[in-house]
């Protein structure tokens, strides 16, 4: 990436499953204009991937999917760094710095420790807990200005922020506070079939979730089968989450307010709204797939994409890291 002054920014996807529509609307949806304002990192979490059990085969191949999909979603090379985070180690290296500032008491707090260890039953792992070390190693390390992220990861960005100006206090201003970008609509979009949860790449349920390869008559299919209630018109009001939860898509994706939303389909139906929306979708979809298409085939060129991007990550990220132990009193030769 060529040194010039523009502020830094810097985003993630964990390896957990397929991109959706959440995914799209959180972050991925204004990539491109992010490339043209700010210096981008971005990256694939697979190491935040296996805080929750994976098949190793499948993350493989998922990564290299990842990879393709960022390619496909406005993330241009040229300008930009698209990595592994498994192959930065600077980022593991961090954390466990990072995770000595952190205290047990906040990670506590974490609602996504919470929610994911309830799924893991009696089996959560120290990893899960201290996955938002890791989390705040991915930003620092970058020292970025901005991270966007959707509504779900404000909790984990508030923390990094707050390690951060406590590694500033205790040891020496190194860390930039970095600033969520967390958009006005889109920022939580929820499961189809249930409203009340939000939805996600690690949900089983194929029918809450519209993934961005899903097919136009899979998502078609699944926008018709979301759940609504028995009101039959459209609004947006917090008692009537499921058509909420889709006037709030179409919002998002059509760029306009929720009331314009409202206004617009007046004295309207379900089933006419739910077609327009299922045809934007797949609209927007349609450039990300073909793209995809061209390029998913071609691994050894998306294994070279990652290993260059890994190279320049690298470049920044020891540069970080060794401040940071010279900073806390590692000896380095
Ligand atoms: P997992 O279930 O494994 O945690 P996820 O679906 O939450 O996966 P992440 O990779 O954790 O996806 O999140 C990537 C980005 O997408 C984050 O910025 C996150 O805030 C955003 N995001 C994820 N789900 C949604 C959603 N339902 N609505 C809006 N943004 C979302
Ligand atoms: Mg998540």
């Amino acid at each position: 990436m060529q040194a010039n002054n523009k502020p830094k920014l810097v985003t993630g996807l964990t390896a957990t499953g397929d991109l959706h529509l959440g995914s799209y609307l959180g972050t991925m949806k204004q990539w491109h204009t992010y490339t043209q304002t700010h210096d981008c990192y971005f990256f694939i979490a697979d190491m935040h991937a296996i805080t929750t059990p994976q098949d190793p085969a499948q993350m493989q191949t998922r990564c290299l999917d990842m990879a393709a999909l960022f390619l496909s979603s406005g993330v241009d090379l040229e300008h930009n760094v698209l990595f592994n985070q498994s192959q930065v180690p600077q980022h593991a290296e961090l954390a466990w710095v990072l995770s000595c500032i952190a205290s047990m008491g906040e990670l506590h707090r974490m609602t996504q420790f919470k929610e994911k260890a309830a799924t893991q039953k009696r089996n959560e792992t120290l990893g899960l807990f201290a996955y938002p070390c890791l989390m705040a190693a991915d930003i620092l390390l970058y020292n970025p200005t901005h991270v966007p992220v959707g509504e779900d990861q404000k909790q984990h960005l508030e923390l990094a922020r707050n390690i951060a100006q406590r590694f500033n206090h205790n040891f020496k201003e190194l860390f930039t506070i970095p600033e969520p970008i967390i958009p006005e609509v889109g920022a939580r979009v929820m499961a189809l079939g249930d409203p009340s949860k939000k939805m996600s790449k690690s949900d089983t349920t194929a029918a809450n979730t519209i993934y961005l390869l899903d097919t136009p008559e899979q998502i078609t299919k699944k926008i018709k089968r979301a759940v609504t209630d028995s009101e039959g018109t459209i609004s947006f009001d917090e008692r009537r989450p499921g058509i909420s939860n889709l006037v709030g898509i179409y919002a998002a994706l059509s760029h306009k307010s929720t009331d314009q939303v409202v206004q617009q389909f007046i004295g309207a139906g379900y089933a006419p709204f739910k077609t327009e929306l299922a045809a934007m979708i797949i609209e927007i979809f349609k450039p990300i797939k073909e793209r995809y298409t061209q390029i998913r085939h071609d691994e050894t060129y998306l294994l070279q994409c990652l290993q260059k991007g890994a190279h320049k990550a690298q470049a920044q990220a020891s540069k970080t890291l060794a401040e940071v132990y010279d900073a806390v009193g590692f000896v380095r030769s």
